[in-house]
């Protein structure tokens, strides 16, 4: 009997069960969007890290085929392909048309097939096409002389899978002329910082996701939650599609089975798209305030914090029921909102007790409290939470102001 531990909701399902499981994975394969697959050639080359276990060689391989030979296919004039009433096979209703998936555009290889697919792509400017690359450095020398600033049914896409491919990759990506861009960080081999190319304002949407496969290599969860705080901060849709067959949770490895690897991302909740609740979906569990002070005295950083002879004269004055309602102020303005107002440097390291207290019980930023508290970034803070925080700091400083 094999079971399905769902890792974000603590729920048990048995896969010999009606599969209730199984078909929650199935619903979520394609990511709940229609979308078209357009491959005018098959195969590729390896150039980076992301490729080592490439699903074009798994697939090829598994059928005997190699995957290094670069062909043509007989879809390659798929856009212009008409049925038998004469209209296009493909319309808009088929959605997002997903280029050379089972390559790269701009390989080199198929430079002399490439601008036959610009040409078909010009004419079918009621699709949107998206376009998925590792070879951005090759853009320039494969665009159209009509391009301009770009093409508006065109997406293109840029993978760094870690830190050295971002740090190559993505200045190019920036400099390039293209209407609309997006970030794809996925295998996601290790942790990533592209927050100064977020805050462009040029980046559509960052999508991540862990590696499938035998040999897959683990993703973090520490790893999507930071990228996704980067995107928060910067109001960039963040799109966690998929936890990749070997994911590390809150220390734990978890084997996860292919048909459900989207499924479990989704379920996290951790995708996110500014203004909309979507974090509201996702689960927690606020620690318990015994184990919480344990982990903070234990800090180098948050026990250091103690409250001045100018602070507890201030809370003398005032008594504690302003302070609290100072605190109350303070929460709801600079925690509460979704996306708070420079977020991470918010709460000044002194001149009022409860900013000494924010510090010391981590609850100076939207960051500390997913950290520490548990409480998800990108989420409104309702009453409960505002309380519970307000609740945390006046205990500390209870605690302290002797
Ligand atoms: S670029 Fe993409 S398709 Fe080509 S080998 Fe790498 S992962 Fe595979």
């Amino acid at each position: 009997m094999a079971f399905f531990v769902d890792i974000f909701r603590g729920i048990c399902y048995n896969f010999t069960a009606p599969k209730q499981a199984e078909k929650l994975g199935a619903r979520l394969q394609d990511g709940g969007e229609h979308m078209t697959i357009w491959n005018p050639w098959h195969g590729c080359r390896k150039i980076s890290p992301g490729c080592k276990n490439c699903y074009v060689y798994r697939r090829d391989e598994s059928v005997g085929r190699d995957a290094s030979q670069v062909n043509k296919t007989q879809d390659y004039t798929l856009p212009l392909k008409k049925n038998r009433q004469g209209g296009y096979k493909i319309t808009a209703q088929n959605g997002t048309v997903f280029t050379c998936m089972t390559s790269d555009f701009f390989l080199d290889t198929a430079d002399e097939w490439r601008d036959g697919c610009w040409d078909m792509i010009r004419q079918r400017s009621d699709l949107e096409f998206h376009i998925i690359t590792k070879r951005i450095d090759r853009f320039l020398q494969c665009i159209p002389d009509d391009w301009g600033e770009g093409w508006d049914n065109v997406t293109i896409c840029c993978t760094c899978e870690d830190k050295e491919r971002a740090e190559y990759r993505l200045p190019i990506f920036m400099e390039v002329p293209i209407k609309h861009r997006q970030i794809i960080s996925e295998p996601m081999l290790e942790e990533i910082d592209i927050e100064k190319y977020l805050r462009t304002g040029l980046i559509e949407q960052v999508t991540c996701g862990g590696e499938s496969g035998d040999e897959a290599r683990c993703c973090d969860f520490r790893w999507v939650k930071e990228l996704r705080r980067q995107c928060i901060r910067c109001g960039v849709p963040f799109y966690f599609k998929q936890t990749g067959a070997k994911f590390i949770k809150d220390g734990r490895l978890y084997h996860i089975e292919r048909k459900l690897q989207m499924a479990q991302a989704e379920r996290s909740g951790y995708s996110y798209y500014p203004n909309t609740g979507s974090a509201d979906r996702i689960r927690y569990v606020l620690p318990e305030r015994k184990n919480l002070i344990d982990r903070l005295a234990r800090s180098d950083f948050r026990s250091k914090f103690r409250l001045t002879d100018k602070d507890k004269l201030y809370i003398e004055s005032k008594g504690m029921d302003v302070i609290r309602s100072h605190a109350q102020d303070f929460v709801k303005k600079r925690l509460a909102p979704e996306n708070p107002e420079n977020d991470g440097k918010q709460t000044p390291m002194r001149g009022h007790p409860v900013f000494v207290a924010q510090h010391a019980s981590a609850c100076c930023c939207r960051g500390c409290l997913e950290k520490w508290h548990n409480i998800p970034s990108g989420k409104v803070l309702n009453d409960a939470e505002q309380n519970y925080i307000v609740d945390v700091l006046m205990d500390w400083i209870e605690r302290h102001r002797e």
